[in-house]
């Protein structure tokens, strides 16, 4: 949905539920990973960009002292918030845990909000690997400000966001997410160390390029030990290297302790690990410089080379997302396939494509198609460019 009706609809919802109009909206986006997967933990580069799509609140004060009220029109339910105290997580993770976990972060961080009711409206798929929920909670924070008359350092507020979604939602993220949805700039993507939290803006705004998303809308269902099993394999990798996290470690260093690594329990295995996350870390470098550069062909041969080694060496892809990298491929650069990747954790979700802007539907459409066929699965897809980071919309 275009931004601005989504922006419209979230505020004709709010003047019909509360008969009166809206006093604040905030946007905050969802996003995309365009290289530097899995290397968050080993305290590496990722490269995500905000997505032109969002999570909306229109929100006004409201009379119930002490409470946030807020109305998801996606659950069709009212969650009940408290603004006086710091609640404690509740046992059973819903979207209340992501509302009301920010809440209470924003509240510890000592922004003090006047009471207020809102409603919440999206248009980031939910559970569909392109972050709705930091989305909601960097707009619940975004709205938090507002209602407090305050503004935050957007660092401190991404950092708040994520300790909701590690203390209420239970899931222990990084810090991608509510980085890129709080700081995300329009036309550019970011590129962010995940240790020193430093980040550059590195420039996409080249009308000729977008980025294609498209959803295998396939989950395998998984034991519950895959991630855990890979961070334990980057560690021992980074302790048998003699260094703290894997950062540290060199592709040469690895290189000369393959043979002492490889005769460890499971060592042929914490090798390729290891091996995926430095190579990933040399591909996110050179795909930065080659977008900086604008040959986006050398970008998209990183992309291919990535998706390769979470195959061959993370093993966190499926049959569904080599299938889309594989089609895309095979449509190329005469077709405006510049690259193609896994986008997200894995074992199924979504791949990310840099495509020609002139040439994107077409090859989306044919990528689509031939899925399809061979999966009888329909995938979801679409295409954007870097967006920016939350805001208050002010008019
Ligand atoms: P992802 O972040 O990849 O979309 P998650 O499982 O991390 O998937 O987060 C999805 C959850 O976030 C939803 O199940 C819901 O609890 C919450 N959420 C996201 N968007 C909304 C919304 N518009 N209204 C209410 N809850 C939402
Ligand atoms: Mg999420």
């Amino acid at each position: 949905m275009p931004f601005q009706e989504l922006i419209e609809s979230a505020r004709k919802s709010y003047s019909a539920r509360f008969g009166k109009e809206a006093r604040w909206t905030v946007a905050a986006p969802g996003r995309v990973n365009l290289i530097g997967e899995h290397t968050d933990y080993n305290g590496g580069f990722v490269f995500p960009m905000a997505i032109e799509r969002y999570t909306v609140i229109a929100a006004g004060p409201s009379d119930t002292p002490g409470t946030a009220s807020l109305y998801s029109e996606i659950f069709d339910q009212t969650g009940e918030f408290s603004l006086l105290e710091k609640t404690p997580p509740a046992p059973k993770v819903d979207w209340h845990s992501y509302v009301g976990g920010t809440i209470a972060c924003a509240l510890e961080k000592g922004l003090r909000p006047k009471p207020f009711d809102g409603v919440i409206v999206s248009d980031v798929p939910l559970g569909g690997g392109l972050s709705s929920s930091a989305s909601l909670e960097v707009a619940v924070a975004t709205l938090v400000e507002a209602a407090s008359d305050r503004k935050i350092d957007p660092v401190e507020k991404a950092l708040l966001c994520q300790k909701a979604e590690h203390e209420y939602a239970m899931m222990p993220c990084g810090i991608m997410d509510q980085f890129i949805s709080a700081m995300g700039e329009e036309g550019h993507a970011m590129l962010l160390d995940c240790r020193s939290f430093e980040r550059e803006s590195v420039p996409l705004d080249d009308p000729n390029v977008a980025v294609l998303v498209i959803n295998s809308n396939v989950k395998h269902t998984l034991s519950g030990s895959e991630y855990p099993e890979r961070r334990n394999d980057c560690a021992r990798a980074a302790e048998l290297l003699g260094v703290e996290l894997l950062r540290d470690a060199s592709l040469a260093a690895l290189d000369a302790a393959r043979e002492a690594i490889e005769a460890e329990p499971n060592g042929g295995r914490i090798f390729r690990r290891a091996r995926h996350f430095l190579t990933e870390e040399e591909r996110t470098a050179r795909f930065a410089d080659a977008l900086r550069r604008g040959d986006y062909a050398a970008a998209g041969r990183e992309m291919y080379a990535g998706h390769r080694s979470l195959k061959e060496d993370y093993e966190v892809t499926c049959p569904e997302t080599d299938l889309l990298v594989d089609l895309a491929a095979r449509l190329g650069l005469e077709n405006g396939v510049y690259g193609a990747r896994m986008t997200g954790g894995g074992f199924g979700g979504s791949t990310v494509t840099l495509v020609e802007t002139g040439k994107a539907e077409t090859a989306s459409a044919a990528i689509a198609e031939k899925y399809e066929t061979e999966t009888g699965i329909k995938p979801s897809r679409f295409v954007t460019r870097p967006a920016a980071g939350a805001r208050l919309i002010e008019e």
